[in-house]
């Protein structure tokens, strides 16, 4: 970024006095300021540019550091002590303005920071409890929240009829007030935001009569809030603006969704994995055969069972668990077949003529490296 000379920024020559900096800069911020060049893009970029600049310039230290080493200041990096045009946010521009309008009946202008943190709304909480399919899915979900919404007799303004405001009686207009108190030190002065006005330099002469001047009253709305897919329990989804309003016409908080995930029937959840247990009868166990495995989104997939499955065999199949949670990752998780065996519990006479005839055969008493391995997953759970 190419910046411009701070000196030039600020329309003044490199010996101008204290005052002049002050003076100029006043100019140019009530100029470009915000408020009465609202959406002008080239206005902000012109006030941030000056409030940089008197940031700089007003400080006899970094004006003579300035003056020395331009942009290239000793601090390296090649910004100047952290002032490169993209470190001052509008916050920090305009606490700074306490110095420089505090006491001067600029009304308006320099108390945004501390009126946007008073007058934003509070969160609300909701809690959400989601399906695995709709997990899966994504969701959309409907609310209907008791909430404080923008009073409707005043349109927030908290004025019985829009004109009635007064200069604030605490504070004459500032929006600032000043302490002096006597310390080892001497007097000493702090400065604060107005507790009568909150820093807004005016007061409401008549105050509405439905929400009593501020601006909010309680109300309902129906909200209806988009749950990506993949989200997991205790998550929080946070929606923007949807929670209370603010006083005085301020800005609206969040609702912050929390999920919950409910149990599924068929599935268990891992991850973004899905494990499903599957009970083999025995003979297809033997003999090999084919299963049906229920999927996430209502399907069935037919499976291969290899001949001679044993109980506690996993199948994989890739891309059959959840999706990820948009950012988070990428792809789907697989669901995970876990495979028993089922043993018949009663059996009929000639069920077990057969099976008797199977007793004697080596094949049917299990072999050692099964037993091992049987004996390992044994192990392995305990430890
Ligand atoms: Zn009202
Ligand atoms: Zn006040």
């Amino acid at each position: 970024m190419n910046k411009r000379d701070y000196y030039e920024v600020l329309g003044i020559s490199k010996t101008a006095s204290e005052d002049e900096i002050k003076k100029a800069y006043r100019q140019i911020a009530i100029k470009y300021h915000p408020d009465r060049n609202p959406g002008d893009k080239e206005a902000e970029e012109k006030f941030k540019e000056a409030a940089e600049a008197y940031n700089v310039l007003h400080d006899p230290q970094k004006r003579q550091q300035y003056d020395q080493f331009g942009f290239n200041g000793p601090f390296g990096g090649g910004g100047f002590d952290g002032f490169g045009g993209t470190s001052m946010n509008m916050d920090d521009i305009f606490s700074m303005f306490g110095d420089i309008f505090g006491g001067h009946g600029f009304g308006g202008f320099g108390r945004r920071s501390a009126q946007t943190q008073h007058y934003r709304g509070s969160d609300l909480r909701l809690k959400v409890k989601l399906t695995l399919e709709e997990v899966n899915q994504g969701v959309t979900k409907k609310f209907k929240v008791r909430k404080d919404v923008t009073c409707t007799h005043c349109h927030g303004t908290g004025a019985e009829d829009g004109s009635s405001r007064e200069t604030c009686p605490t504070c004459h207009g500032s929006g600032i007030i000043t302490h002096t108190t006597q310390s080892i030190f001497g007097m000493m002065q702090t400065q604060g935001v107005c507790p009568t006005c909150q820093g807004e330099g005016q007061v409401i002469k008549n105050k509405c009569h439905k929400c009593g001047g501020t601006g909010i009253i309680k109300g309902e709305e129906v909200v209806e809030i988009n749950i990506p897919a993949g989200v997991a329990d205790g998550m929080v989804v946070s929606v923007p603006g949807k929670g209370n309003a603010g006083e005085h016409g301020g800005v609206n908080g969040d609702i912050q969704v929390f999920i919950e995930e409910v149990e599924h029937e068929t599935f268990v959840r891992d991850g973004n994995d899905l494990i499903y247990s599957l009970l083999l009868d025995f003979p297809t166990a033997a003999l090999g055969g084919e299963a049906d495995i229920p999927t996430i989104d209502g399907k069935t997939l037919k499976v291969k069972i290899d001949s001679g499955t044993q109980p506690g065999k996993t199948m994989r199949l890739r891309g059959k668990g959840l999706p990820a949670v948009q950012g988070y990752g990428s792809g789907r998780g697989d669901l995970v077949v876990n495979i028993s065996v089922y043993v018949p519990k009663t059996l009929s006479r000639e069920e077990r003529k057969a099976l008797e005839s199977f007793k004697d055969s080596d094949n049917f008493k299990g072999d050692s490296q099964t037993k091992d391995s049987i004996f390992n997953r044994f192990k392995n759970y305990f430890s």
